[in-house]
């Protein structure tokens, strides 16, 4: 079984002095089942490196450029992100996607410079509440998925995989254990087709998950962690996820 990995995505939330408190709070967990990863807001990377060097806790950022450093105001190179310290960025969120437009290429786009940089990418995939309900959940997130195979080749192994079907974030809706199951294992089937590696890949859950959601879904056998909003801002939520991956 892989040691399951849980990844705070704090979004536009966050102030010096709240993170200062939620990651001493982290810093101080012990005996945990899981690793964790916090992505903070670009701006306070650097106070989250300092906060975090020398513990156990990771750290990432919510997206990056597609492009090498040069005339591309208001965005973050990779390599900048990985001379912060970044083991991870996150590219495909939904509120990227559905707010900034960003097409599955240029989520692939993203993916593949940061592999380039030696960061890990966190590449979500999901579908509306519409798509679903007219039964297209497994062509759209094979779609958004497929590109990033494309692109990567058989690099594809390096990153991980995010499940957030678009209708459960931030919503209080939850996939149920069985719903994202069939979708995780869908998306571990299409990664095997490209990848020997398939099986030992984090394929990651997002979408309201909580201290009282979390046993069951991280319980089933393709979910290998979670990508949580709203539950990450408090260091008790985040730290019972992952007690519940225990
Ligand atoms: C997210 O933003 O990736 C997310 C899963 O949010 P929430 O946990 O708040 O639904």
């Amino acid at each position: 079984m892989l040691r399951p990995l849980l990844v705070g995505n704090w979004k536009m939330n966050a102030s010096r002095e709240a993170n200062s408190t939620l990651l001493a709070a982290l810093r101080e967990a012990r005996g945990l089942a899981c690793d964790l990863a916090v992505c903070p807001p670009t701006l306070f990377l650097g106070d989250v490196a300092a906060a975090l060097l020398g513990s156990d806790v990771a750290w990432g950022a919510q997206d990056c450029s597609a492009h090498e450093p040069g005339a591309y105001t208001g965005e973050t190179a990779a390599v900048m992100l990985k001379e912060f310290g970044c083991r991870y960025v996150i590219t495909g969120h939904s509120e990227r996607r559905t707010m900034h437009g960003e097409t599955d290429q240029l989520v692939a786009d993203k993916a593949k410079i940061a592999l380039a940089h030696g960061l890990i990418p966190i590449v979500c995939v999901g579908e509306t509440l519409s798509e679903r309900e007219a039964g297209q959940t497994h062509a759209v997130v094979m779609r958004q998925l497929s590109v990033v195979i494309h692109t990567l080749g058989h690099c594809v192994s390096q990153i991980i995989v995010a499940y957030e079907p678009v209708w459960a974030i931030g919503t209080g809706l939850t996939a149920t254990p069985e719903q994202a199951q069939e979708v995780h294992a869908l998306l571990r089937t299409q990664l095997a087709a490209a990848t020997a590696a398939a099986a030992s890949m984090h394929l990651l859950y997002g979408g309201s998950m909580k201290p009282d959601n979390a046993a069951a879904l991280l319980a089933q056998p393709d979910i290998n962690g979670g990508l949580i909003g709203g539950a990450a801002l408090k260091a008790a939520d985040f730290l019972a996820i992952a007690r519940a991956a225990q």
